[in-house]
């Protein structure tokens, strides 16, 4: 199932085969078909999102808001576990996120020369919980909680709608919902719903930034309603997730196995790469994999996945951290002689995890750390969420007569030199004033 290859054996051109992701779907179909439901939003508004609620998912009773009455009744039926569960993620993840409070800045660059960097939370966001094949309460956490944080004054949440009616969402995702503080939760899904927070109808109001993953015509909205100034904003570049496990023969493989599997499960086009110096780890991984499929409920869906998945086998460790490095993953679970001695040597990973107690799951739900992540190799670049994220920020300067007098010369200076007159003379008519520069106007 799990493809084996030796990477001192491959060519240059087989081993950026062997890291390369699968193609994104982006079929002109795709396109056609989100643009097409965005503009339909745009014109009908609630009673485009009523039409596609039952053209998508099959409901004609869609009232879009839930009720508190119907929040309430959701929440009753939770049973405490589950409830101490989501407290107990909700805890951590407050916690690691209010260290991450930005503060406003202010330098005297010169004598009279005051800069300011201010932080302000965004004025309204939007939280996309996707909910077609499973409900995801542990994403609601990692966009409410930051939310909250920052103080953003308007959050909205939208998830697609339940069954057999469109108020029967999960009950965890609506408690998570109601320790967030979150104030309006709307049943509708799909590109349907980006579209509503983008431009706003009569139940949903617009937002200015959509957050959270979703699938390929959820994506394909957010990239479109983003690329439109009368759009929103969206958090960041999505594509399917994916693990990268480096390992050597240190490793417990039934971790290993799980840790791969649990990334797997997700969903067909899940990534999953095994790299490790031991071909007998290798060997021991992909025999516990067989056996733990065995009493997985979404073995199905995981066996597709592990089926364009890689085990890649290098000459040393140093190789095995080139490679991670390569690829760029998304997650990168690390299980070694010495781990912590490795962290540093990792240049592009999004998420890492440190040692063999420390699963992916812990951070997909409760450790603290958030879990929306970039993928595809966006991480070379692109950071985790984090409640910055949330903020605005903005500059403000202001300068006395002492500091125009301190730097003035110098900003006319460099305005002629970009033959930019007018902004030479927003300068020296102030020079002048300050009888320090004379002008034949
Ligand atoms: P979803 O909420 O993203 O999408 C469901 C909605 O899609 C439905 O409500 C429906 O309106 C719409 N839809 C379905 N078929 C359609 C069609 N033919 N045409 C137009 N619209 C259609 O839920 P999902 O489908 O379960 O997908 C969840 C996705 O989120 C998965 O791809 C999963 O990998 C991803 N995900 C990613 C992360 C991450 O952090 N990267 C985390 C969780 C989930």
């Amino acid at each position: 199932m799990t493809q084996c290859l030796n990477w001192q054996q491959l060519s240059a051109a087989e081993q950026t085969a062997a890291l390369a992701r699968p193609s994104l779907p982006d079929s002109a179909g795709l396109t056609t078909t989100v643009a097409g439901i965005i503009a339909e939003v745009r014109r009908d508004g609630d009673a485009a999102l009523k039409r596609l609620s039952t053209q998508f998912d099959g409901l004609t009773d869609n009232a879009l808001l839930l009720s508190q009455a119907q929040r309430a009744a959701l929440i009753a039926e939770l049973k405490p576990e589950r409830k101490a569960a989501i407290e107990l993620a909700y805890g951590n993840i407050r916690r690691f996120h209010a260290a991450q409070q930005p503060s406003d800045i202010q330098v005297e660059t010169t004598p009279g020369v005051f800069c300011e960097l201010r932080q302000r939370p965004i004025g309204s966001v939007g939280l996309y919980i996707p909910g077609g094949s499973a409900p995801l309460p542990s994403t609601v956490l990692m966009l409410g909680v930051p939310a909250q944080l920052a103080g953003c004054p308007c959050t909205v949440l939208v998830t697609p709608p339940g069954r057999p009616s469109a108020s029967d969402i999960a009950p965890e995702i609506v408690y998570a919902a109601e320790l967030c503080g979150i104030q309006q939760i709307f049943t509708i899904g799909g590109a349907q719903a980006i579209a509503a927070l983008a431009y706003g109808t009569a139940s949903i109001p617009k937002v200015d930034k959509i957050f959270g993953p979703g699938n390929r015509y959820v994506t394909e909205a957010k990239q479109q309603v983003s690329q439109d100034a009368q759009g929103a904003m969206i958090d960041m570049p999505a594509g399917p997730s994916e693990v990268l496990v480096l390992a050597d023969d240190s490793a417990n493989p039934a971790f290993v196995a799980a840790d791969l599997l649990s990334q797997a499960e997700h969903g067909p086009d899940s990534q999953v790469l095994l790299v490790s110096p031991s071909q007998s780890l290798i060997d021991k991984v992909l025999q516990h994999l067989e056996q733990q499929l065995k009493i997985l409920p979404r073995a199905d869906i995981a066996r597709q996945a592990l089926s364009h998945s890689r085990a890649i086998c290098t000459a040393d460790l140093a190789t095995a951290v080139a490679v991670t490095n390569a690829y760029a993953p998304e997650h990168l679970i690390v299980q070694t002689y010495d781990d912590d001695a490795l962290v540093p040597q990792f240049t592009s990973a999004a998420s890492i995890f440190v040692g063999p107690w420390t699963p992916e799951s812990a951070g997909d739900y409760a450790s603290g750390t958030n879990h929306v992540l970039p993928t595809y190799g966006y991480s070379r670049t692109a950071s985790s969420l984090s409640l910055t994220d949330f903020y605005r920020r903005f500059t403000v300067q202001k300068l006395t007569a002492a500091g125009m007098q301190a730097i003035g010369p110098a900003i006319v200076t460099l305005a002629e030199a970009e033959q930019l007159g007018a902004h030479a003379l927003a300068v020296s008519l102030r020079l002048q004033q300050l009888g320090l520069q004379q002008l034949d106007l």
